[in-house]
């Protein structure tokens, strides 16, 4: 599939969900990105080519107005363990979504996820591995 055929659907206009969304977009891929605050679009960048949807994405009408049905991946990255669940929980299980990403504050929960084939990243696992990793690089630089 190339990027152009790709459709994503975001849900979560925050710093996370905008850079993706203004990244996507350069790349060539359609997007829709949902957020329930309107001002929160302000951080996508003035080239972003896709579409910015006004809702609660845990809606179901806003995320068929999102087109999620053809969405070859979908993307929850609200500020809500909770909401992020769900809304990939909808896009597996009731639209058949085969890529399903959710971002996780609470690695703790990461097996809900895991049990329902759900992809999942969270800032502190992945903060912990970059640390190691300059650690790691600090101390082959000292030897
Ligand atoms: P941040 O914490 O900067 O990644 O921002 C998270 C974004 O998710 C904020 O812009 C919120 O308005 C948005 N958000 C939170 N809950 C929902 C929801 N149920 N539907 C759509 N957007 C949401």
């Amino acid at each position: 599939m190339s990027k152009q055929d790709e459709y994503t659907v975001i849900a979560g206009c925050g710093r996370l969900g905008a850079n993706l969304a203004n990244k996507l977009s350069e790349e060539g891929e359609s997007v829709t990105i949902i957020d329930r605050n309107k001002d929160s679009f302000r951080k996508l960048s003035p080239s972003y080519s896709g579409i910015s949807l006004t809702g609660d994405a845990t809606d179901l009408g806003v995320l068929r107005d999102a087109d999620i049905e053809r969405a070859s991946a979908v993307i929850s990255v609200t500020n809500y363990d909770n909401t992020n669940i769900m809304i990939a929980q909808l896009a597996k299980r009731l639209f058949g979504i085969g890529r399903v990403i959710a971002r996780l504050y609470d690695p703790e929960r990461e097996f809900v996820y895991r049990e329902l084939g759900i992809d999942t990243i969270s800032p502190a696992v992945l903060s912990i591995q970059e640390i190691d990793k300059l650690l790691n690089k600090k101390a082959g630089d000292a030897e």
